[in-house]
């Protein structure tokens, strides 16, 4: 009898461990427990014990004291950070003019940087001949790719140099360095690395200005966990992490990056996406310091700098002549007022990202509501200043 009981208790014990696994049912056994007690309010009900973290898209309660989406920018813009992908998938949208004018955009700079090559170049003018596009062109990896010495650099100057003297403003580098290329001798090449010295000698000799994306947030080079605050994005897009042991840390590159800007005293830098520096405005303060031929960029970073909009606000007035303005991608009137929004208004709680479109992680942001001298500077002056604009 006793060992029949033993069995029994077993058994209804191993069913309800079985049936304990299942998340809804572990919710409906609490809640007839809690309400057993009179602690809630029914035993029935439709909250799940949990969801996935690409469902949560939480509607926010909070009703703003000003909704001020602005549906002209106050100044011309020029767009410092755009890409038409003409030298990569075919040509410019039709309606590229159009876009530009509903955008505000006055010159919209082309970060063309798979131009490498004087034939490339003339091919990429003719598909979009509008005097106010103005491409910028890439290194010609060509030649380090295929390199068996050391002189790779001479050869990328040679392409470069004949763009140059075909009236190219400016040239625009990628995650190429720290993180891409490697050298003859299978390291990876460093940015400050001298064997690219001929291709700077260019850059400074024709006064072109170097657009510069150099490695990413630093969530993309931390383990891609629950505890990464880029697991939206980082989820979606697997190939963005640089989470491995065989790749440089974030501060080697940055640290790689920030010799060259010294050493290089003579070129014209404009760090993109705030110099991978928006989390952390007391080191971007710093670079900003210690590097007179360096400005920033504002594109994909409104994120970062809309979650803290007083140290955001603070600094961009402080650093008000080396901020430029900048999308990253077509004219794309969804998401460029978003921008307009950040900088202009002091609007609160809102998505950085256009509706439907993708987080990178779980925040909303603040605008930083700039004075309108400020304002202009970022806009417009400050890029046509460095590209000898009117
Ligand atoms: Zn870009």
């Amino acid at each position: 009898m006793k060992r029949k009981i033993l069995i029994w208790i077993l058994g209804i014990s191993y069913v309800f461990l079985f049936l304990w696994a299942f998340a809804p049912i572990r919710q409906t056994i609490k809640l007839s427990v809690l309400s057993m007690f009179g602690a809630a309010r029914s035993k029935f009900s439709s909250v799940p014990e949990d969801i996935y973290l690409s469902s949560f898209q939480p509607t926010p309660e909070l009703v703003p004291v000003s909704v001020t989406e602005p549906a002209r920018p106050k100044f011309d813009v020029i767009e410092f950070h755009g890409h038409l992908f003409a030298d990569r998938f075919g040509g410019p949208p039709e309606d590229l003019a159009a876009q530009m004018q509903k955008g505000g955009i006055k010159y919209f700079i082309d970060l063309a940087l798979f131009t490498s090559t004087l034939k490339e170049y003339q091919k990429l003018v003719e598909k979009t001949h509008q005097d106010n596009v103005i491409h910028f062109v890439g290194f010609n990896w060509k030649h380090l790719r295929e390199a068996k010495t050391d002189d790779f650099g001479v050869g990328m100057a040679k392409d470069l140099e004949e763009i140059a003297k075909a009236g190219v403003r400016g040239v625009k580098l990628w995650k190429n360095f720290g993180l891409i290329e490697k050298t003859p001798d299978g390291k990876l090449l460093a940015m400050d690395d001298p064997r690219l010295d001929p291709v700077w000698d260019v850059c400074a000799k024709y006064k072109l200005l170097v657009a510069i994306h150099t490695a990413d947030p630093p969530a993309f080079f931390r383990p891609v966990n629950q505890f990464n605050e880029r697991f939206d994005e980082l989820g979606r897009r697997p190939e963005w992490s640089f989470d491995s042991p065989d790749l440089p840390k974030l501060d080697e590159i940055l640290a790689q990056r920030e010799r060259l800007f010294k050493r290089r005293k003579d070129v014209t830098f404009v760090a993109l996406h705030f110099g991978e520096l928006a989390h952390n405005l007391k080191r971007a303060a710093s670079l900003l310091d210690t590097n007179p031929n360096v400005s920033l960029d504002i594109a994909q970073r409104i994120d970062e700098l809309g979650r803290q909009p007083f140290a955001a606000r603070e600094f961009l007035i402080k650093y008000q002549d080396r901020i430029l303005f900048g999308t990253d991608g077509l004219p794309d009137y969804k998401k460029i007022k978003i921008y307009w929004r950040f900088l202009e208004t002091s609007d609160e709680y809102f998505d950085y990202y256009p509706a439907g479109g993708n987080r990178k992680g779980v925040w909303k942001i603040y605008g930083v509501h700039l004075p309108d001298p400020v304002l202009k500077k970022i806009y417009y002056t400050n890029a046509a200043r460095l590209l000898r604009l009117k």
